[in-house]
C-alpha cells in the first residue's frame, strides 16, 4: 500500500475503513477504561502499566483499591514503603511508586487532580511531559482517557500494526510521526480517538500478533501487503 500524503482524503479514508473493521472484530471484547473509568485510577494505571502487562497493573490496582488509596489524598497519606508494597504486582515498584509521587507532587501544584486536568490539552500534555517518569505514551493516555481531550495515543502496537498494513508517516516510524498521521487524517473527535487506540491494543494482543499473527482470521487481510496464510511473523 502506498501511502497518500498526510491530510489526503484517501489516507482518511483508509483510516477510517480500518477502524470499522477493528471496530466489528474486536468491539465485543470490551476495554478498559471506557466509558465511565475514573480518571485518576485510569493515571495509576497508564503509570503502572509502562512495561508490563495489563493483568499485574489490574492486581496492582485492587490492591490499592482494597487499601482504599486511589485517591490522591489517600495516596499521598501513605508511606513509601506502603506504597511499594501496594503497587508491587506491576513490577519496578520502587520507580512506579515514585512515578506516582511525582504525579502527585504535579497535583499539588496545580490546585489538585481536578485543576490540573482542567488545563488546555496541550498545556496539561507539556506538564506531564515535564514530570518524572511520564513520556509521550503515558502522557497522552491521561489527557485523552482521563482529561477527555482529543489527543492520539500512540505505541508500539500502533507501529506494528500499520507498518503491516502498509503506512509509513512522512516523518518516519516515530512516536510524533505516527500521531500525526492519526491526527491530521482523522475528524478531531477524542471519543472516536479514544476508542482508535483501544482497537489498535485490542488487535495487537489477539489478531495482529508480534510473532504469530493470526492473518487467517484478519478481517484486513485484503488489504494487508503483509499478511501471511502460515500464521507465521511478516
Ligand atoms: S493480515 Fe496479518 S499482518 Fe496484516 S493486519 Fe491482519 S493480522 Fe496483521
Amino acid at each position: 500500500m502506498t501511502t497518500p500524503a498526510p491530510g489526503t482524503p484517501s489516507l482518511g479514508a483508509d483510516l477510517l475503513a480500518i477502524y470499522r473493521e477493528l471496530e466489528a472484530m474486536h468491539a465485543w471484547r470490551g476495554w478498559h477504561w471506557w466509558p465511565d473509568a475514573d480518571p485518576f485510577e485510569v493515571i495509576v494505571g497508564s503509570i503502572l502499566v509502562q512495561n508490563t502487562a495489563w493483568t499485574n497493573v489490574e492486581r496492582a490496582l485492587e490492591r490499592l483499591r482494597a487499601a482504599e488509596a486511589l485517591t490522591p489524598a489517600a495516596m499521598a497519606s501513605l508511606s513509601d514503603d506502603q506504597l511499594e508494597d501496594l503497587v508491587r504486582p506491576s513490577g519496578q515498584y520502587r520507580q512506579k511508586a515514585r512515578k506516582l509521587r511525582a504525579f502527585l507532587a504535579l497535583c499539588d501544584r496545580h490546585g489538585g487532580l481536578d485543576a490540573l486536568l482542567a488545563l488546555p490539552p496541550d498545556t496539561l500534555r507539556a506538564e506531564l511531559l515535564a514530570t518524572w517518569g511520564i513520556g509521550p505514551e503515558t502522557a497522552d493516555c491521561i489527557v485523552c482517557y482521563a482529561a477527555c481531550a482529543p489527543v492520539f495515543v500512540v505505541d508500539a502496537y500502533t507501529d506494528r500494526i500499520f507498518t503491516r498494513l502498509g503506512f509509513e508517516p512522512a516523518d518516519g516510524r516515530t512516536y510524533a510521526g505516527w500521531q500525526q498521521l492519526f491526527a491530521a487524517n482523522l475528524p478531531t473527535d477524542r471519543d472516536l480517538w479514544a476508542r482508535y487506540h483501544a482497537l489498535v491494543v485490542l488487535h495487537a494482543k489477539h489478531t495482529c500478533r508480534k510473532l504469530r499473527p493470526a492473518c487467517d482470521t484478519c478481517t484486513l487481510a485484503a488489504r494487508c501487503p503483509t499478511r501471511r496464510s502460515s500464521g507465521r511473523a511478516p
